[in-house]
């Protein structure tokens, strides 16, 4: 090891300056190594992660350059990082200044157009379609997806490379103080200023604060863009960026005649004109957007495009090909036993490398497969480019790549994958792919828009019928780090699995978990632990009731199982006397402390504590119990004796073993209400998917299922008709009714029918009319717009589950668990 600067000494945040880093690729999420000899690790502290964790085991896959945090590093991480004779190891006040210098020094070689991009909204749009406007004739390099926060913003700007032309970044902050150093990173020389939003931020005094710290993007930039009729905007230009920056040219637009352009939409039925009048002179421009984000979207856009000295035909020409932006990646069932991931953002370097990235999460299925088009406008040499993805494709472990494309077909002797096919355009792989030998694969299907991929997607994903249930992974994190802060990271969490992950799909759930890195799974059957471990899962997972036929199975996946009882132990000793040279699983001690449900009792623990005296040979993982009414503030009372009565028995069970147990006691209510007893463990259930199940936090979590279905046929009946089996639903004025395909057999409750229910169609809320069918369900949608074949939301951010709960005396536990095996699950992402 080579400490760059030796520990002890006093470092200022200047000392990263001596940081001579030798690495192709900087890395500050260690589960996205792919090139280990090439990468400088940062190891950084945040809320919820510490980077410091895990560099033992980077140097141990090879990485040998890393920055890491004085303050970070204890004995066991000092002996360790000592120990390594080939490595160096930078240490500084903060890993990410550290990585913000570089990154800025590496900046500074170039000299070419920055566009900076900050504003409350729209700055991802504007940028993608920017970096799309300008690629004929430019090489541009552009923020991946929205990479835009303090170390988004480096990993960005760390990209620009001596053949392009022009660079597109854009920039968050959500504190004071931030943007500075973002500043030194992009260094723009344009800015845009997108728009301010009216939303509170928490990390700001005031808007204005957050309007001034947005424009410190802009204190040397040379021309500066914005709408005028955010006024606050406009005022803070004048009064805090001018002074600084005096030379500035501000091209400012909007509905004021004093605007340097002004600007105006004349809206037709399907498309606009949009009319500008100002310093580029009189011009007029058509687009088929229509809606005001992406009219100021694009307009920005245009603006830039003119300033930039395109003339305003090239623009016409070449607006009309944008599309709204989609940084959509679905993961979803496909044919022969294999799982799709369609991605739609760009096909660009490093949009395949995210999308790589997100493919080797996947533990579903083993074998890999990538369906890749040519990558066009890379303004980079193919052999080169080739090159790099051929190593990408190989380090990422791809198993077989589907080539399309002349480029990729002239370039295919540079990979080295076990299986390759290679065809010209889509048409001939659809035409002679031997589909039936792609089985068992995770396939990646990632192609250049002008490839129409949509084509390949659809040949190979499952024939759904008409309902998805679409799950948002962004949501699920989301959610998990919600009340990963909450409980702090001294709690481990154990997050519960059962019943298919409450109906969203227990594989992807639980690859999602892992990657995440919670501590423990909880399923409630053996056969669940055994479907997760074949789809990769090496978790520790406790199984919940398993019974002696099941303990062969337990000790084959090590699934380690919830023991409730006397019978339950005295076959657990019998069964592992048996297998005393196996393997065999740590246990569960569950206490009943008041559920009356499954458990040890009071009068149990004497002879539990005997038992497990003389059988030292039984491993206890961890002793919980479980409260009757965490999410009531009526059973508080209860709550505390039943946490009484577990401590009392824990305590003594963990003496007699004379080793210390993990122990937990709250699932998702409890950890809410009761931050008191959160012990070592927490079991967190159906607040991952979104629902707060005391109704007091739910602001905090994200929606993560939405049950769609579609419009199978509409009608028109006039008064006095009838809706479906038993006449039920009266039509008592002419009316148009739409019949959906969802019934009760797809989890769609029976008594949601007559009205009761209601759901989302094109902006309108329709109630249910007649009796709910196995697989249809009619409602009435005389006050919507609505034709065959649209989408119905049945419940998601539109429709509440909670409420739709409450409509038939349930809770969401039921409706989400009981969503038919027939509605596929799609799995999304940004
Ligand atoms: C299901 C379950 C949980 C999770 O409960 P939620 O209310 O969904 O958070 C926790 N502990 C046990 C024992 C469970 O069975």
């Amino acid at each position: 090891m080579r400490f760059a600067n030796f520990i002890g000494m006093i470092l200022t945040e200047n000392t990263t300056a001596s940081i001579q880093t030798k690495a192709d690729y900087l890395l500050t999420d260690s589960r996205q190594l792919t090139f280990p000899e090439k990468s400088i690790f940062f190891a950084i502290r945040g809320e919820r992660h510490d980077g410091h964790q895990f560099i033992k085991t980077l140097y141990q896959k090879g990485v040998r350059e890393f920055v890491v945090e004085e303050n970070s590093l204890n004995e066991t991480l000092r002996a360790e990082i000592n120990s390594w004779k080939d490595a160096t190891v930078w240490t500084v006040f903060s890993s990410i200044r550290a990585l913000q210098k570089i990154v800025a020094e590496h900046r500074s070689h170039f000299s070419l157009p920055v566009l900076g991009i900050v504003g409350s909204n729209g700055k991802t749009i504007v940028k993608e379609w920017l970096a799309q406007l300008t690629a004929p004739g430019q090489r541009v390099v552009a923020s991946p997806k929205s990479y835009n926060s303090q170390i988004g913003v480096p990993l960005s700007v760390w990209n620009l490379k001596k053949e392009h032309t022009l660079a597109i970044f854009e920039a968050g902050v959500s504190r004071a103080h931030e943007m500075e150093y973002l500043q030194t990173v992009i260094r723009p020389t344009i800015g845009i200023f997108t728009n301010i939003g009216s939303a509170h931020d928490d990390g700001f005094r005031s808007r204005k604060q957050k309007i001034t710290e947005k424009l410190r993007l802009f204190t040397k930039v040379k021309t500066l863009i914005y709408c005028k009729d955010y006024t606050e905007v406009d005022e803070e230009i004048k009064l805090i960026l001018r002074p600084v920056n005096p030379f500035l040219k501000t091209i400012s637009w909007g509905s004021h005649s004093d605007a340097d352009v002004n600007v105006s939409y004349e809206a037709y039925q399907n498309k606009t004109i949009i009319k500008l009048n100002g310093i580029f002179g009189n011009l007029q421009l058509e687009t088929g957007f229509r809606d005001n984000a992406s009219l100021e979207n694009l307009t920005h856009c245009i603006l830039f495009l003119l300033d930039f000295g395109l003339t305003a035909s090239v623009i016409q020409e070449r607006i009309l090909t944008l599309r709204p932006v989609s940084m959509r990646l679905e993961l979803k069932e496909g044919i022969n036993n294999c799982y799709v991931i369609d991605d739609t953002y760009n096909n660009d370097l490093q949009g395949l490398t995210m999308a790589l990235n997100f493919l080797s999460q996947q533990e579903q299925r083993s074998h890999r497969t990538v369906i890749l088009s040519d990558v066009l406008q890379s303004g980079q040499a193919p052999t080169e480019l080739y090159g790099i993805i051929a190593q990408l494709l190989f380090e990422k472990k791809i198993n077989r790549l589907v080539g399309i494309g002349p480029e990729l077909s002239r370039q295919l002797k540079q990979f080295n994958i076990a299986e390759t096919n290679f065809y010209e355009d889509t048409e001939a792989f659809l035409k002679e792919f031997p589909f039936n030998s792609l089985t068992n694969s995770l396939v990646l299907v990632k192609g250049a828009r002008t490839f129409s991929f949509e084509k390949i997607v659809h040949r190979l994903q499952q024939k759904v019928h008409g309902t998805v249930l679409e799950i948002n992974l962004d949501a699920l994190t989301h959610n998990l780090n919600f009340y990963r802060t909450k409980i702090g990271s001294e709690t481990k969490i154990m997050v519960m699995v059962k019943a298919f992950a409450y109906g969203s799909g227990s594989s992807e759930v639980a690859s999602l978990l892992q990657y995440h890195r919670v501590d423990y799974l909880g399923v409630a059957y053996a056969d669940e632990g055994v479907s997760l471990r074949q789809s990769g899962i090496t978790l520790p997972i406790m199984v919940m009731n398993s019974t002696a036929p099941t303990f062969d199975t337990l000790l084959q996946y090590q699934l380690e199982p919830e023991i409730y009882s006397r019978r339950m132990l005295t076959d657990w000793i019998e069964y592992i006397k048996l297998k005393n040279n196996s393997e065999i699983p740590a246990v569960h001690l569950k206490l009943d402390t008041g559920m009356h449900r499954l458990g040890f009792v009071e009068d149990d623990y004497e002879w539990l504590c005997e038992q497990l005296t003389v059988n030292p040979s039984i491993k206890v993982s961890t002793i919980f119990s479980h409260l009757v009414g965490a999410d009531d503030g009526i059973h508080n009372n209860f709550s505390h004796l039943q946490y009484g009565r577990f401590i009392k028995g824990a305590v003594r069970i963990e003496e007699t073993l004379g080793y210390p147990v993990t122990k937990h006691i709250l699932n998702s209510a409890g950890i809410v209400r009761f931050p008191e007893f959160r012990l070592d463990m927490v079991r967190l259930g159906i607040g991952l998917y979104g629902v707060e199940a005391t109704g007091q936090q739910q602001h905090f979590l994200q929606s993560v299922g939405t049950l769609k279905t579609v419009v199978s046929q509409i009608k028109y009946l006039s008064a006095g008709e009838t809706v479906g089996y038993s006449r039920r639903g009266i039509v008592d004025h002419d009316s148009a009714i739409a019949t959906l395909a969802i019934g009760y057999a797809d989890g769609y409750d029976r008594g949601l029918g007559n009205g009761v229910g209601q759901v989302y169609v094109n902006g309108t809320l329709c109630p249910t009319i007649g009796n709910v069918c196995m697989d249809m369900t009619m409602i009435d949608v005389t006050n919507a717009e609505v034709e065959e074949g649209d989408e119905v939301i049945i419940f998601g951010s539109e429709v509440p589950i909670t409420d739709l709960a409450k409509r038939i005396g349930t809770i969401p536990y039921e409706l989400l668990t009981g969503i038919g095996e027939r509605v596929k699950r799609v799995f999304f992402k940004e």
